[in-house]
């Protein structure tokens, strides 16, 4: 077995963000800006902000945090993304899910500017991500392409099965595994929780892509010889063994699984690393005006 290291492949792309983003402060005469608004003190949420924030720092981009409580009307807060809409001296907008039960997800999706939507979650970029069109591709799905490409994994004409169907990850993972691209040309199967043979499927795939929110769901007895894993799971428990209080698992039985695939990536050290990637990566583009005028 080998690692698919996202520490390494993050921090080798994070450096050439930084060289790109100095030339985009030379040219345009300011830096990339990523603002993020957070809503509550949800301490999975608290976590992934401050760390995408701190990212920002590192590669020298400008990231502005706006928090409000849990009691923000669904008003007040489209208002405020209206407003980072109009201002251009913002080139990406982000809003850190899940929101409170009042909020509507959707409602919040649609209000953010396509052209700053730079987690990709805009039915206009989800809808030329479709098409094969330039588009802000979701964070995650994307730093689990730029992992794949970066250890130059062969795609092309496996049979990848992705389990969960989020419109975040598994949902746009599938559609771009099975894009006639590189990496991609992949024979996907979408599977979920109402799927039937799941253990049969899974044990089918060359590729499997775990993103379902369960602590070791993906078992030994499931992988094939061989088969690459990815494993987007993130299941937070608390411990006394970390400095943190948390200890971090992902959706599959790394100790077992890793003795028979080909390619694995941890948890922690995987999956959420580059999907900080992806989201620099977009905020990048959009700064140099790269997808859209
Ligand atoms: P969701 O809860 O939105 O989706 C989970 C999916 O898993 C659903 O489609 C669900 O099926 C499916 N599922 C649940 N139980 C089963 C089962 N028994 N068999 C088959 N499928 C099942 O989760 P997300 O996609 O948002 O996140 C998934 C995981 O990835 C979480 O741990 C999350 O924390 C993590 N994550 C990690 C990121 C990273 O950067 N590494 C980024 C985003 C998420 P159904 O639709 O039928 O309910």
């Amino acid at each position: 077995m080998q690692l698919l290291d996202g520490k390494y492949v993050s921090e080798k792309l994070k450096q050439e963000i930084t060289a790109e983003a100095a030339a985009v402060l030379a040219t345009r005469g300011r830096q990339p800006h990523l603002v993020a608004i957070l809503v509550g003190n949800d301490g999975g949420s608290e976590t992934y902000v401050a760390s995408k924030m701190k990212n920002c720092q590192k590669v020298g981009f400008k990231s502005t945090l706006i928090r409000y409580d849990n009691s923000v009307s669904e008003e007040e807060l489209l208002n405020k993304i209206e407003e980072i809409n109009q201002d251009t001296e913002v080139d990406g907008l982000i809003v850190q899910l899940p929101l409170p039960k009042h909020i509507d997800p959707e409602k919040v999706t649609e209000k953010i500017d396509y052209r700053k939507d730079v987690d990709g979650f805009h039915p206009i970029n989800l809808g030329r991500m479709m098409r094969n069109l330039p588009c802000f591709i979701p964070a995650t799905p994307y730093g689990i392409l730029l992992m794949l490409k970066e250890y130059k994994i062969e795609t092309s004409g496996l049979h990848c099965v992705v389990i969960g169907r989020s419109n975040i990850v598994g949902s746009p993972m599938s559609i771009l595994m099975a894009r006639d691209a590189k990496p991609g040309n992949c024979t996907v199967t979408l599977t979920h929780s109402k799927t039937r043979n799941l253990n049969e499927i899974v044990r089918s795939a060359d590729i499997i892509i775990a993103a379902i929110g369960k602590k070791n769901f993906i078992t030994v007895d499931m992988v094939k010889e061989g088969a690459v894993v990815i494993d987007v799971g993130i299941n937070r428990e608390v411990s006394t063994e970390t400095k943190s209080g948390y200890k971090l698992y992902g959706d599959v039985d790394f100790k077992n699984v890793a003795q028979k695939c080909s390619w694995i990536t941890p948890v922690p050290g995987g999956v959420g690393l580059m999907t900080i990637v992806g989201l620099l990566k977009n905020t990048l583009a959009s700064a140099k005006k790269e997808i859209y005028s």
